[in-house]
């Protein structure tokens, strides 16, 4: 039971290398959520911040900072 309560808070989090990120949902996680099956194809980006979310599905996408 605490298992799920803490996975329902979690929200789903992407590494990426670059400040301009595409989502377009994505099936897995759409299904948990119960609500739409993806979305239309989204661009976003960060600008100066280091994570951004979709606001479409809620995903995270945050910059892997790696030298
Ligand atoms: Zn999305």
């Amino acid at each position: 039971m605490t298992k799920n309560a803490t996975t329902l808070c979690e929200p789903e989090t992407f590494e990426v290398t670059t400040h301009s990120v595409s989502c377009d949902g994505g099936a897995k996680h759409a299904q948990i959520q119960g609500s739409a099956n993806g979305h239309p194809k989204v661009f976003m980006d960060m600008g100066q911040m280091d994570s951004v979310d979709c606001k479409y599905c809620g995903k995270r996408f945050v910059l892997k900072a790696e030298f």
